[in-house]
């Protein structure tokens, strides 16, 4: 078992009713749970939880604020992309039953065993910071809706595209050619 002191909530000793934890998240919190986030850098993000401890169940709400450092897909400069999202999770204080386990798999609900006395939240701060990452990392577009993507970069990517379009234009005439010379020998065998 991992050690996340930090992330962890001794909800035993508790009153009902809500408390709000704060975490600030830097890098170093992807090699504390040993998760891999080599694509992200100046990771600066904020999640505040609010956790409201019912007698049988508890109620989550994941608020994540923040921005992270990436490489734009389409010009592939960094950028600085901002962060905000929210997760509702429900953790339910009981045995599972066959029945919950179903429950359990449209992902709000969790069951913890009743036995224990802490909830680790890492693992769904992890979850939650990679769920408020947009699967596309563009630069966004400006107030005139222009590309704020780096143009140097596009121009030299358009001009890689239109010589590989050219190269693979010139192959095809090529392989055209032999086929005729190749005809052109079989013809004059022929004769
Ligand atoms: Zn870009």
């Amino acid at each position: 078992m991992k050690y996340h002191r930090e992330f962890e909530i001794a909800y035993v000793g508790l009153k009902n009713g809500e408390h709000t934890y704060t975490y600030e998240i830097g890098k170093q919190f992807f090699e504390l749970i040993e998760a891999d986030a080599d694509d992200l850098e100046a990771v600066n993000i904020q999640v505040t939880v609010t956790f409201d401890k019912q007698p049988n169940y508890f109620a989550l709400k994941f608020d994540i604020s923040g921005s992270v450092g990436v490489a734009c897909d389409r010009c592939g400069d960094p950028f600085t992309l901002p962060l905000w999202d929210e997760f509702n999770l429900i953790v339910k204080l009981k045995e599972p039953t066959a029945e919950d386990e179903d429950a359990e798999d449209d992902g709000d609900i969790v069951f913890l065993p009743k036995n224990e006395t802490v909830i680790d939240l890492s693992e769904w701060i992890y979850e939650f910071i990679m769920l408020s990452i947009p699967m596309q990392r563009v630069h966004p577009e400006d107030a005139e809706g222009n590309t704020t993507c780096n143009k140097e970069n596009l121009a030299l990517l358009d001009k890689m595209t239109q010589q590989a379009e050219a190269e693979e234009e010139a192959e095809k005439e090529k392989n055209k050619n032999i086929w005729k010379g190749l005809d052109a020998f079989k013809n004059n065998n022929q004769n």
